[in-house]
């Protein structure tokens, strides 16, 4: 077992329980003077508190960030952008131990995991720094008469406030930071109450590859004071927000003061669809995941599991099985695969899920606990559970649990799974599990989501488009699509 104390805290002493935020390029604490605890949650042990930013705080934010918009980030070029990303990359391959073991320890995702996303996000930085170079215009052949010269130049939308949620704190900030940096932007960002204790390593990071001062920015806080204070601010030139539906929808209201862009990354009840030829060696283990990865807290989480009746039986007394095979534990220990949820609040609200789901007449065929002996007793720790005999109505197949949860329906016919698979509100992702490949391209068509999966699920990159449809949001992370949202389109017009 990995403990705390074996790991070096390079960045910032571990003894520093008392965290400043990072504003136009000082460490500062809320102008209240107020903090709040950021709690381990498989021990219950406060780990660290950090300032409680209000609308005061949000406004100096965002006067450093609109300060440095104008000043000399704008005559930065892309080129010197680009080694901006680089060394940034550099620093966090070199500084990856601390921030992979803060996550664990800040949001409980298990550390063999945590240590494993260190491609992808060092792999998103320099992704994004090759994109700093390709961010060109067009020259356009207009048809009015005379000789007019039309061609396109592509600028930073300005200054962007970025909310995230807690379930992936590196990765989301650097989702939001990396396209800024790339563009030209500059950047408040808003870390989730629940784990703000990365982004602020990340704002360490910021300040020693020499990120102009105001250019990033991180602001702890509430939701409703600090997040709410920044989607309403006038000074915003856009909201990029990940975070559940609910609050997309109050960012979008509170976009509308100065009409300002806004791209959501928001909830999902993501289908998977296992047909009858489906290799069930290869699919039980990648549905499980699918399901189970992160204690269920991904957005695109594969939680309602439709199987060809022909199958279903075999399939969810296999996928039971693994399930209760899973290794539930502490995140820091490394044999962990599945840590505690956040908070004692997210533990509450899947203990009613697992309740509920019983008492509309579901049968729980793996798991349906809260695990609470021995070392379990002070975290919030759930079985990964299966449920079945489930029917569509019911709340644990309509509504985001955002824990273990998994629950299999069958169905008889493809259309009619796809049917069922597309009625929810959500539309961010699906998997289809077949090995005719006629099948796999005809449902992927059907499906209506932003990403499907085929034999495969969770699989991200950073040179690749990830977004909702429907209620799971707009706007696109990742790819050439990621760097529009961060950029303006001017058209020049010249009388020759
Ligand atoms: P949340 O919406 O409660 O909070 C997300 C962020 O918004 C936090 O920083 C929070 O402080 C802030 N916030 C809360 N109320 C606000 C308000 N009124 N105005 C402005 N900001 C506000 O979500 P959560 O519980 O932190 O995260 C879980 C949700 O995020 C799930 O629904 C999950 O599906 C979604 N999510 C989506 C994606 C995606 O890429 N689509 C990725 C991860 C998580």
């Amino acid at each position: 077992m990995t403990t705390t104390t074996e790991i070096e805290y390079a960045l910032t002493p571990s003894e520093s329980r008392v965290r400043k935020m990072y504003i136009g390029g000082a460490w500062v604490d809320a102008v209240s003077g107020e903090t709040i605890d950021s709690v381990n949650p498989a021990t219950g042990e406060v780990l660290a508190s950090v300032p409680r930013g209000r609308a005061e705080d949000v406004d100096r934010a965002v006067i450093a960030a609109r300060r440095a918009f104008e000043g000399p980030w704008s005559r930065f070029k892309p080129v010197q952008r680009q080694q901006l990303l680089l060394d940034l990359a550099d620093l966090f391959d070199k500084h990856w131990d601390e921030l992979s073991l803060t996550d664990t320890l800040d949001m409980g995702k298990p550390l063999a995991r945590t240590r494993a996303d260190k491609a992808r996000v060092t792999g998103m930085l320099r992704y994004y720094a090759g994109m700093a170079m390709n961010l060109d215009g067009r020259t356009i052949k207009n048809s009015q008469p005379g000789d007019l010269l039309s061609y396109t130049s592509r600028e930073p939308v300005g200054v962007v406030g970025a909310i995230i949620p807690w379930n992936a704190p590196i990765a989301a900030s650097i989702w939001k930071i990396g396209p800024a940096l790339a563009t030209g932007c500059t950047v408040v960002l808003k870390p989730s109450e629940e784990a703000p204790l990365s982004p602020l390593l990340i704002a360490e990071l910021m300040d020693r590859a020499g990120v102009p001062e105001g250019v990033v920015n991180v602001v702890t806080g509430n939701g409703v004071e600090a997040g709410a204070a920044l989607a309403e601010h006038l000074g915003v030139d856009k909201i990029a927000f990940t975070g559940s539906t609910q609050t997309g929808q109050s960012i979008v209201r509170a976009s509308a003061g100065n009409i300002k862009r806004v791209s959501l990354e928001l909830g999902g009840k993501s289908p998977l669809i296992v047909c009858a030829d489906a290799d069930l060696d290869a699919t039980v283990p990648t549905v499980a995941m699918a399901a189970f990865a992160n204690s269920g807290q991904i957005c695109i989480a594969g939680s309602r599991l439709l199987v060809d009746r022909s199958i279903h039986d075999e399939f969810v007394e296999r996928l039971s099985i693994f399930a209760s095979e899973l290794r539930v534990g502490l995140g820091v220990d490394l044999d962990t695969e599945i840590g505690p949820l956040v908070s004692k609040r997210q533990l509450d609200k899947v203990v009613g899920y697992l309740e509920a789901g019983v008492e509309q007449g579901a049968t729980v065929r793996a798991g349906g606990n809260r695990l609470e002996s021995g070392a379990f007793a002070a975290g919030n720790f759930v079985a990964p559970t299966v449920f079945g005999d489930a029917d569509d109505s019911m709340s644990i197949v309509q509504e985001e649990i955002f824990g273990p949860v998994v629950v299999a329906l069958p169905f008889d016919t493809l259309d009619e799974a796809v049917e069922r698979a597309n009625a929810t509100p959500y539309g961010l992702a699906g998997g289809i599990f077949t090995q005719n490949v006629g099948t796999a391209h005809r449902l992927a068509a059907r499906v209506r989501a932003g990403s499907v999966w085929v034999n495969t699920y969770h699989l991200l990159d950073p040179a690749v488009p990830f977004g909702g449809f429907k209620m799971s949001g707009y706007g696109r992370e990742g790819g050439a699509e990621h760097m529009d949202e961060y950029l303006a389109t001017k058209t020049v017009w010249v009388n020759l």
